[in-house]
């Protein structure tokens, strides 16, 4: 069981330690094992000692673009917010699906996001792994020129190349050259 894991409802259970109750559902509120109490009815979360912390829906993870599709880029996720002096032990590839990259229409892809780049992103869904950049503070951190490779650097909302004067566009991050997740 994760943070949030469905474990039955309140008509078949009582929530005792380790869980919440929400509109009718038991969830569990720490990862763990369940335990059914069939006297009382209780269920329980126990929670697992010694795993490392897990990645969970909500946080917000810095990757690198490893591939681009027409509908979504494909990230490895690298480390998470809040996470840094600890292993993460769920990673798994994300994918950031087209219709998650911004509020606006995305006409095509290849104008947000570019391979290697670095983007932070939140975790909209964690079973499919899908992240989510529409927030301002979220999409590309850091992103390198596609015709020479040098990092890119913020100019009236654009990326221009300082090297051979390439300009791209991006979703880019509000903290876009900062290295601030
Ligand atoms: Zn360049």
């Amino acid at each position: 069981m994760l943070p949030g894991d469905f474990i039955g409802t309140t008509e078949e259970f009582r929530a005792g330690i380790g869980t919440y109750e929400r509109m009718g559902g038991i969830y569990a509120s720490v990862t763990g094992t369940v335990k059914v109490n069939t006297a009382n009815r209780f269920v329980s979360v126990n929670p697992s000692i010694g795993t490392p912390p897990l990645l969970r829906q909500g946080d917000v993870v810095v990757g690198q673009v490893t591939g681009l599709r027409d509908t979504l880029a494909l990230v490895t996720i690298a480390g998470a917010k809040g996470t840094t002096d600890r292993e993460i032990s769920n990673i798994s590839p994300a994918v950031i699906h087209v219709s998650n990259i911004k509020k606006a229409y995305v006409r095509n892809i290849s104008y947000e996001f570019g391979i290697f780049d670095i983007v932070k992103a939140r975790i909209a869904d964690i079973k499919n792994m899908r992240l989510d950049t529409s927030e301002p503070e979220m999409g590309v951190m850091k992103a390198l020129c596609s015709r020479c490779g040098t990092a890119m650097v913020l100019d009236n909302s654009k990326l221009k190349c300082p090297e051979c004067g390439r300009v791209e566009t991006r979703k880019i991050s509000t903290d876009y050259g900062t290295g601030i997740i």
